[in-house]
């Protein structure tokens, strides 16, 4: 212990530039010195002094101890070496694994152990201790960021939010062995949970509240902790987005600052994920009457015209009658209503194949898959039917009744399909309204009598 603290406050200078060689140099000093002054030891313990300190007693003392320096200095080199080989040996093995993990994203830091035996209590047993902890640390950074890496890419891995959530938590949990973990997303009043492995119903139940403002967020987060619980806003510049729920709480700084992270590249994926179903839907949807927009609608039609499997293809134009009068008499807000409430009847009159699309203003286009002319026009005539049965209720208690005229088309052999059928749909609506309105005309011959009055 004195030794090692001796040594590390004393240092000899260097000679040459090789730790070996100043060993065997300082050795041969002092194995010369001490060759030197034997005879006078010979002389002090007794030796007849003609003896002792005659000129080949005193060159045998002298290669004595440069013989004893040179076995000493070689000793040294045997037995610490021999311990700075394998230690060098170990760092190579460590820098080899490092750089290989970099280039091929091996997982496994060290496969085959790079750890040295701690076989001595002096400086060389504690830098072969410091190293081993040395090679752990950089294990355990290396699994880290291994993790988080791994996280981050299922945490970005699509812009479908359920299917980003699902995707997210199955790698958490692989990663952290938790029994369950769940998300909760909260936009434009649009709740929605997804979940993996096992979920305890009372925790979802007690974090109802989470988003409603920090007073409840406070709330949630002890209720969340009774139930052994833990949960982490997802946030992105402070908009609350939702919460993760993950099983009690990691006694382990590094994995809660991970989950932290986890957190924070999930909420701004997320947030991406729900701008792009929220731009999905407004980029397909008419935004008052709710039904597809004219380009959504039409390239629907194309689709089923494309399709051909349930041919024919029939569209009724479905037009308003004196809407313009609804509007005059009534303002233009209750006009949207009115608009909003006959394409809601249309909707519901249809089956679930049947496509409803607003063509422009108080105009609608219905697409009936498989139906031919005969089926079509009775199609429309039940729309008919029940827009003219279903009055809308303005809050003052007056009804307005709405009618609309309907056209019926049925796709043929046109060069131009989506043209034809448009076009013999909106020729048989003006007949429609030619004669009378709150009428359905069909442009095919066959359709005439089948369900049109
Ligand atoms: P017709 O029976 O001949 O179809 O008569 P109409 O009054 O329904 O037809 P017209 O073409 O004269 O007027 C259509 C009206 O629809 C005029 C326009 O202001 C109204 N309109 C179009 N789009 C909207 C809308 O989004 N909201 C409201 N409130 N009105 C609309
Ligand atoms: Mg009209
Ligand atoms: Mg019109």
């Amino acid at each position: 212990m004195a030794a090692r603290g001796l040594a590390t406050r004393w240092q000899l200078p260097v000679l040459t530039g090789s730790a070996t060689v100043d060993v065997l140099v300082y050795s041969a000093v002092v194995g010369a010195a001490v060759g030197l002054g034997f005879p006078s030891v010979l002389v002090a313990t007794g030796f007849a002094p003609q003896v002792a300190t005659s000129g080949r007693t005193r060159i045998l003392c002298v290669v004595a101890g440069l013989l004893v320096a040179a076995a000493n200095a070689l000793l040294a080199r045997l037995v610490i070496g021999s311990r700075l080989s394998r230690l060098a040996r170990a760092m190579r093995a460590v820098r080899t694994s490092v750089e290989h993990s970099v280039v091929s994203g091996d997982v496994e830091l060290c496969r085959d152990g790079c750890h040295v035996p701690v076989d001595s209590a002096d400086e060389i047993g504690a830098v072969a201790a410091d190293f081993n902890a040395l090679v752990d640390a950089v294990g355990r950074a290396h699994a880290a960021q291994r993790d988080l890496a791994d996280l981050t890419r299922a945490a970005t891995s699509g812009l479908d939010a359920e299917r980003l959530c699902r995707t997210a938590l199955g790698e958490l949990r692989a990663r952290s062995g938790a029994a369950g973990a769940a998300v909760l997303v909260s936009t434009d009043g649009d709740r929605r949970v997804v979940t993996d492995g096992a979920v305890p119903a009372e925790l979802l139940n007690a974090c109802e509240s989470y988003l409603r403002g920090p007073q409840a967020a406070r709330r949630t987060e002890a209720d969340v902790a009774r139930l052994g619980w833990s949960c982490t806003a997802l946030a992105v510049e402070e908009a609350a987005l939702g919460v993760l729920l993950l099983p009690g709480t990691s006694p382990d700084p590094g994995r809660r600052r991970l989950v932290q992270v986890f957190a924070a590249t999930l909420a701004v994926s997320l947030s991406n994920a729900v701008a792009h179903e929220r731009l999905a839907v407004q980029s397909r949807v008419d935004e008052l009457t709710g039904v597809l927009n004219r380009r959504a609608g039409l390239a629907a039609l194309a689709e089923h015209l494309r399709g051909g499997d349930r041919a024919p293809v029939a569209v009724a134009m479905i037009d308003l009658d004196h809407f313009k009068a609804v509007n005059d008499a009534h303002g233009h807000l209750v006009g949207d209503r009115l608009l909003a409430h006959v394409a809601d009847t249309c909707r519901r009159a249809l089956r679930a194949e049947d496509v409803v699309l607003r063509y422009g203003g108080e105009e609608f286009v219905a697409v009936l898959p498989g139906q031919g002319a005969g089926e079509a026009a009775a199609a429309a005539e039940r729309l008919r039917e029940a827009v003219a049965r279903s009055p809308l209720r303005l809050r003052d208690g007056t009804c307005l009744q709405a009618t609309v005229s309907v056209g019926v088309g049925v796709a043929g052999d046109a060069a131009d399909p989506i043209g034809h059928l448009l076009r013999e749909a909106d020729a048989a609506l003006y007949r429609a309204k030619e004669s009378g309105r709150n009428r359905v005309e069909a442009a095919h011959p066959a359709a005439r009598g089948a369900g049109v009055p």
